[in-house]
């Protein structure tokens, strides 16, 4: 394979050729001195050539640390955008990939992304993201695959010595979390039977209500009351989204999802209710196009983009799906000049970790640590903090996903107050004992 090929492999001829190599754990960290990343390996210089010039989705994260599983030829990352703030800490997606390239921009992309999620939600965590690129010669859904890999995971964040805390993210179930923490102590988001918080998504769906009432409290002092819904996605959070919606007096709600079982569940359940159900296929968007006052993305993401966003007939965008903006900012300031009120989905959606941030501190009922974030009163709550980005959003005409990456940057800066920027610490340290060279791994 020559050099410049490597970006464009599959993950399964980039395993290939990195075990031809010898390689099986390598690194790209930031030396913040020389202001360059720096590869474990010479033979992976083209990722860091890569990386150094790359201003789409790199931004200086501090470590990008990969490992390749010892039996199934699946490539583990954990990726460390920002650690100012505490431990990086952001979910593990388990997902299939095309080539390394898209591999890597996405745990970049989303590394980034909890780094802003976790400072605009005011936790002393920094942004980190787990991605397993899967290899599809392999039965995803094989009992004792998913055990094995998933706690091989586990070892490998163990291994990265606390820089990085996972947690459960598309396609990871809690299942796979309890093997991950029969591994590591560096993991949330594990079962309740075992002292963790359990599924968020209740608490993800109040947190997309809180975004609703700001938005509309912003454009015209309403309430939800009498107020026609939109939702895209049936699942973990826009069920009990329906069910707070109704609660809360909506008029009408409309609802798509591509599984015929999850919507006649949902008719089941709301039979009383004024619920229109709508049976999609996968790239079937035209519950954009419905008449409503609110549409609220709880599916996929890169839903709003320059083909989608034209038809929206709603004031209001908010809901729960990550990355919901095909195109940062082109489709950021669509939104506004069309006069769409947006709440960012990092804003929103803040719930699904924040319900796991503290949970190696104990439980009490009804948490002031976790609702706080939905009342209207704290500073920092989701209501305060999206009327505080719609309001510097008209003050500055500037769209309001612009203003809230700008606030979440400079808190995001902020360090630690008692640990300071210790992450940086680990991760040089890592390089200094020459964490790339542990080959154990290759032994059976
Ligand atoms: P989920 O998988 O339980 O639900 C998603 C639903 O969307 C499924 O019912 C699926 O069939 C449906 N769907 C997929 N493609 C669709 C399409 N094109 N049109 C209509 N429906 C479609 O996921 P979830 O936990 O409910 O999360 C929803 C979104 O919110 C995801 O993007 C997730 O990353 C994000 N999120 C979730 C949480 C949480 O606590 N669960 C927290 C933060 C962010």
């Amino acid at each position: 394979m020559n050099k410049i090929n490597l970006l464009y492999r599959n993950p399964q001829e980039f395993i290939n050729h990195l075990k031809s190599k010898n390689i099986f754990r390598f690194y790209f960290v930031y030396d913040f001195q020389k202001k360059e990343v720096v590869a474990s390996h010479p033979e992976l210089r083209e990722i860091s050539d890569f990386l150094n010039s790359d201003e789409r989705d790199f931004s200086k994260h501090e470590g990008l640390f990969f490992q390749i599983s010892k039996h199934h030829d699946v490539l583990f990352g954990a990726f460390i955008h920002q650690t100012n703030r505490g431990q990086a800490a952001g979910g593990v997606r388990f997902w299939t990939y095309q080539r390394i390239e898209e591999y890597m921009r996405d745990g970049l992309r989303l590394a980034k992304g909890m780094t802003l999620k976790n400072a605009l939600a005011g936790l002393w965590w920094g942004g980190g993201k787990g991605v397993i690129a899967h290899n599809p010669a392999i039965d995803k859904n094989d009992f004792d695959f998913r055990k094995a890999i998933y706690r091989e995971y586990g070892s490998f964040i163990t291994s990265l010595k606390g820089c990085y805390v996972t947690a459960e993210d598309a396609g990871t179930s809690v299942t796979d979390m309890k093997n991950v923490f029969s591994q590591t102590r560096f993991t949330t988001c594990i079962p309740e039977s075992l002292g963790g918080s359990g599924n968020p998504s209740v608490p993800t769906a109040r947190g997309v209500i809180s975004g609703m009432e700001a938005a509309l409290f912003f454009h015209s002092r309403e309430s939800l009351k009498n107020k026609t819904v939109a939702i895209q996605g049936a699942g973990n959070v826009g069920k009990p989204l329906i069910g707070i919606l109704f609660d809360r007096g909506v008029k009408k709600i409309i609802v798509s999802d591509i599984s015929q079982a999850r919507l006649y569940n949902l008719m089941e359940k709301f039979k009383d209710k004024n619920l229109r159900i709508k049976l999609a296929t996968i790239d079937d968007d035209s519950i954009f196009e419905e008449e409503c006052d609110i549409l609220s993305p709880c599916a996929t993401g890169a839903i709003l983009n320059e083909r989608t966003i034209p038809n929206i007939k709603a004031r209001i965008v908010c809901g729960a799906s990550n990355n919901q903006l095909e195109d940062t900012e082109r489709d950021d300031l669509l939104l506004h000049d069309l006069g769409i009120i947006y709440i960012p989905d990092f804003l929103t959606n803040r719930m699904g970790i924040v319900n796991c941030a503290n949970e190696q501190y104990g439980y009490v009922n009804n948490d002031t640590y976790i609702e706080k974030h939905l009342n209207r009163e704290w500073e920092y709550s989701i209501y305060q903090t999206s009327l505080k980005v719609l309001n510097e959003s008209k003050n500055s005409s500037l769209p309001p996903g612009k203003v809230a990456i700008t606030l979440a940057e400079e808190l995001s800066k902020e360090e630690h107050p008692i640990f300071g920027h210790r992450g940086l610490q680990i991760i040089d340290s890592l390089r200094k004992n020459n964490w790339h060279t542990d080959h154990s791994l290759n032994a059976d």
